[in-house]
């Protein structure tokens, strides 16, 4: 006969839970309702009703090491249709949170971020960090003459060092992360296909290829949901690619004005403040619209959220507000720029450089953090048979 298993609930774990969103999880009495409606879920070890007896019964490690958590696209219906009011989504989001805090060192940051008593910690920083750079090129006054930002802040020796040190900050946690996270996806769900020949194991260059063409270009996945998730689609989408726009026109900029020192030619086109007719411009503006257009849509659809379907909580406002922060005092820079109104536009500008630094430097502990994780999580799950390829022409193309 078989030994008896012990298992030891974790209930400091499962109170945490409840606090960053799962609050409702202890409602759930297993009718697996959940795991037949998720559009997304495979046939095989279903989720998320495992999850919820999981997190019942406190098994804190097994729900950190669950690749099915980063399966799931959030799209509310198990939550919707539950008998208990569970929220199971609600639950998969929490643990999403859970592990972005702890992922990687220093964890602290991802303290601070899930509560709203810290938020004068995270903005402390760079607002001090800014101030001080205000206070050494012109002792806190603002500059007579046209309104050119890197009068105060000269890019060359502040803006590009402190964002440049802020990105290979930001690469080198994400590298720790994604590597203890696929490390972390060892016990994986099977999925069985009963009499039907195996395919062949794609490579990890397919599996990204699919991630990309089916999930992440298109969003795909949440036109798959039983419910209408119209305005989050659009929202998700015209947010992803307003940030892939202005991704664009700050990589143009970089390269151009420090490729410029090297190749002369190239200096034009990294040059600011630009016309409003420069290609590079228009593409900045275009980029600020789809911000505010996402940013609208996503609100619009949390604040309608039915709360006994799915509750928003702070780890959610929190990176909402740090967005609306970024597209607004860009907005309001240039617009106040254009104005000729410098005593507002200077402060605006050093309000924007602080919600750009809190939201890229702190990007690893977001929410917004899940482009990188979940992306891993999903090439990993293809990878390693979980879920099938999207496009599996593609499993042709060899690393
Ligand atoms: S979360 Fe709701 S739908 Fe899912 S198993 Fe529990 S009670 Fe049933
Ligand atoms: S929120 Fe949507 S994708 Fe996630 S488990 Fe529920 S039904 Fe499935």
């Amino acid at each position: 006969m078989a030994e008896p298993v012990r298992i030891q609930p974790d209930l400091k774990f499962v109170k945490e839970l409840q606090d960053v969103g799962g609050e409702s999880l202890k409602k759930c009495y297993q009718c697996a309702t959940c795991s037949v409606a998720c559009p997304l879920s495979p046939a095989e070890n279903p989720y998320p009703r495992k999850e919820m007896l999981w997190a019942q019964w406190g098994l804190k490690d097994r729900l950190l090491n669950d690749i099915d958590v980063w399966l799931c696209h959030n799209c509310g219906t198990c939550s919707d249709l539950c008998p208990r009011g569970a929220k199971p989504g609600d639950l998969l989001g929490a643990l999403r949170n859970m592990v972005y805090r702890k992922l990687v060192a220093p964890t602290v940051i991802g303290e601070w971020m899930s509560s709203s008593k810290h938020l004068p910690k995270l903005i402390a920083i760079p607002a001090l960090l800014y101030l001080f750079i205000w206070w050494l090129s012109t002792g806190l006054t603002i500059p007579e003459g046209p309104i050119e930002y890197g009068k105060l802040f000269p890019g060359d020796f502040t803006i590009d060092p402190i964002f440049g040190a802020v990105f290979l900050f930001v690469c080198a946690c994400f590298a720790g992360g994604v590597l203890k996270l696929v490390k972390s996806f060892q016990d994986l769900p099977q999925t069985f296909a009963v009499g039907v020949k195996a395919p062949p194991k794609p490579t990890l260059v397919a599996c990204l290829i699919d991630v990309v063409k089916d999930e992440i270009a298109t969003h795909a996945k949440f036109n798959q949901c039983g419910k209408d998730n119209s305005e989050r689609f659009t929202g998700h989408l015209t947010l992803f690619y307003g940030f892939a726009a202005l991704a664009i026109v700050t990589s143009v900029v970089a390269v151009a004005h420090w490729g410029g020192k090297i190749l002369p030619f190239l200096t034009p086109m990294g040059h600011t403040p630009m016309h409003l007719t420069n290609p590079v411009k228009i593409l900045a503006n275009v980029g600020a619209v789809l911000l505010l257009t996402g940013l609208i849509y996503l609100t619009r659809r949390r604040m309608n959220a039915d709360p006994a379907k799915s509750a928003s909580n702070y780890y959610d406002w929190y990176l909402l507000g740090v967005i609306w922060a970024v597209a607004l005092t860009g907005a309001f820079s240039e617009l106040l720029r254009l104005a000729g109104i410098p005593t507002l536009a200077y402060p605006v500008y050093y309000l924007h450089l602080v919600a750009v630094f809190m939201l890229f430097a702190y990007l690893p502990w977001s929410k917004l953090g899940h482009l990188v994780y979940r992306t891993t999580a999903l090439v990993y799950a293809r990878y390693s048979g979980r879920l099938p390829l999207a496009h599996p022409e593609e499993k042709t193309f060899s690393v």
